[in-house]
């Protein structure tokens, strides 16, 4: 749903032609392997070995590219260990941390809600989701997104509809770092500068916020979410797709269709090349980050 609102184009190619981009949007490596670092956390893995878990990630997407992009990624695993190592978020005590896995519900005929949060915790008989994002995003934006997302709505609202009580999200922000590489810096000493950035300026980098939801907020949610599936059969029947070249870039990256969107015939070899046949539907937690950061 989130694909057919920012392109209907994009929609297409992934869920009607089913092409999925074989190789993934490197700028989303950092918060996986972040949100992998806390998954396994809460999982009971020690601290060494959620550090060796992200220093192994990423000599594996060194292993796949190409030397021209070595760099970034010594750079970004690096942003990543300072991410990890300096966050404040696993002091926070609660009664219980369920780490959640994929959900499933059904929400309207054959329409499925497929969500996954990050974790949902418990405390003074109070329930509340964990949702963690690395942005780029300053303070003030970060807090009007927490305000109006329909990610937030989406995971309200399937949660009440199987029966959950839950009083809202608590999103766990992680920044961006906004340092730049001195001219005779190598790319590990600014590395190093990175991870000790996130040590000397916590209040820079980690912000807590939390999220609350009406009912008439949820109400209107669901309203406007069956005139979208309602939408987008219509479209499947008629064939009826088009581009919204202003998300071509959106979030930083190129959009991973790029290389076929823009002839009347997408090429074979490209389609052989860059896509495979089948994946998409398994990779609905990817889209939710893209739409709202990684
Ligand atoms: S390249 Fe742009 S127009 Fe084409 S599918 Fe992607 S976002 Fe849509």
């Amino acid at each position: 749903m989130t694909l057919g609102k920012a392109c209907w184009m994009k929609f297409k190619f992934r869920y009607v032609d089913d092409y999925f981009p074989i190789e993934r949007n490197k700028n989303l490596t950092l918060g996986r392997v972040v949100h992998e670092a806390f998954e396994l956390h809460y999982r009971g893995a020690d601290k060494d070995s959620i550090i060796s878990h992200i220093s192994r990630r990423y000599k594996e997407e060194m292993a796949k590219c190409e030397m021209t992009d070595q760099e970034a990624l010594i750079i970004d695993r690096a942003t990543a260990l300072g991410m990890w190592m300096n966050n404040p978020f696993i002091r926070e005590r609660y009664d219980s941390v369920e780490v959640e896995e994929e959900k499933d519900i059904p929400f309207i005929g054959r329409t499925r809600l497929i969500y996954k949060m990050d974790a949902k915790v418990k405390l003074n008989n109070h329930c509340w989701l964990i949702e963690r994002k690395v942005t780029s995003q300053d303070k003030r934006k970060f807090d009007n997104f927490c305000r109006t997302s329909s990610q937030v709505t989406n995971y309200i609202f399937a949660e009440r509809l199987t029966g959950q009580s839950v009083d809202g999200v608590i999103f766990e922000c992680i920044r961006r770092p906004l340092l730049r590489k001195g001219v005779t810096e190598t790319a590990d000493e600014f590395a190093r500068r990175i991870t000790r950035d996130y040590n000397v300026r916590p209040d820079f980098y980690y912000d807590r916020k939390i999220a609350y939801r009406s009912q008439d907020e949820l109400d209107l949610f669901a309203e406007d979410t069956k005139k979208l599936i309602s939408e987008m059969r219509r479209r499947i029947r008629k064939n009826e797709f088009y581009r919204n070249t202003d998300h071509c870039w959106a979030f930083n990256s190129e959009c991973p269709y790029m290389k076929i969107c823009f002839s009347k015939i997408p090429d074979p070899l490209l389609l052989e090349l860059y896509y495979v046949k089948g994946g998409g539907h398994n990779d609905n937690r990817i889209e939710e980050r893209q739409s709202g950061q990684s």
